[in-house]
C-alpha cells in the first residue's frame, strides 16, 4: 500500500486524490446526529460532526475540544470523512489534505 506524505500543495495538483476517487460508497452512519467517542465520554460539546467514508463512524471536527475524527482517522488511517452537517455533502481526505 502506497501512501502519499504530500503535504505542500502543488500548482498542478489534479483536483482529488485516489481517496476521495475511491470514497463513493456511502456508509450508513453508526451514530447519527452526535459524535460516538463523545458520546462515550458523555460529552455532548462538538461543533461540526463528520463521518468516515470507510466505515459510517461518526467523530467531531477539529473546531471541537476533542477532534474525534481527526482522531479516528489516526487510529485506523480510513482516509476520508464527509460533513454530515445539514446542508453539506463536501468530503475531506485526510492523507491529501483536500476537500472534493
Ligand atoms: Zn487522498
Ligand atoms: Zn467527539
Ligand atoms: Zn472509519
Amino acid at each position: 500500500m502506497r501512501r502519499s506524505r504530500g503535504r505542500g500543495s502543488t500548482p498542478a495538483a489534479p483536483s482529488t486524490c485516489p481517496h476521495l476517487s475511491a470514497a463513493t460508497f456511502q456508509p450508513e452512519p453508526l451514530t447519527p446526529g452526535e459524535c460516538q467517542d463523545c458520546a462515550e465520554l458523555g460529552e455532548h460539546t462538538w461543533a461540526h460532526l463528520r463521518m468516515c467514508m470507510t466505515c459510517g463512524h461518526v467523530g467531531c471536527c477539529d473546531s471541537s475540544p476533542h477532534q474525534h475524527a481527526g482522531e479516528h482517522f489516526r487510529r485506523t488511517g480510513h482516509p476520508v470523512m464527509r460533513s454530515v452537517e445539514p446542508g453539506e455533502n463536501w468530503r475531506w481526505c485526510y492523507i491529501d489534505v483536500r476537500v472534493g
